[in-house]
């Protein structure tokens, strides 16, 4: 699995405002917050993108879900928050290594852009 900003992150190489942090998963703050709350948790496995995740990843994928919830809910949004996860180059994924957008802190609209 080759290297990314994120993984470079998971081993420190790189500074984060890490949040969360359990044996699979790490969660910090966006660079670049779209929301007041803006959080990005990621699995610590290197899965490229949700469509490339597998069987063998299933009570992972649930795990980050009940995380994405329990983070909001710490960061005072336990019912309006927007969770994204961009799959692809066409849908706005820039970074090759699974992420959940956690977002907070103001209104969403819908469709999202
Ligand atoms: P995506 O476009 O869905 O792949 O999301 C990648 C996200 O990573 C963007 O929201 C970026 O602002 C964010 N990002 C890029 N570099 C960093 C970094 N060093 N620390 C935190 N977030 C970052």
């Amino acid at each position: 699995m080759s290297e990314t900003l994120f993984s470079k992150i998971i081993n420190r190489e790189i500074p984060a405002d890490i949040v969360y942090e359990d044996d699979l998963c790490l969660a910090f703050r966006d660079i670049e917050p779209q929301a007041p709350v803006h959080i990005l948790l990621i699995p610590k496995k290197s899965i490229v993108k949700i469509s490339e995740a597998t069987e063998t990843d299933q009570s992972l994928l649930g795990h980050l879900l009940l995380k994405a919830g329990d983070i909001a809910k710490e960061q005072g949004y336990a019912d309006t928050f927007r969770l994204v996860v961009n799959n692809g180059n066409g849908a706005g994924q820039t970074v090759f290594h699974l992420h959940i957008h956690i977002l907070a802190g103001r209104k969403f609209s819908w469709p999202a852009g």
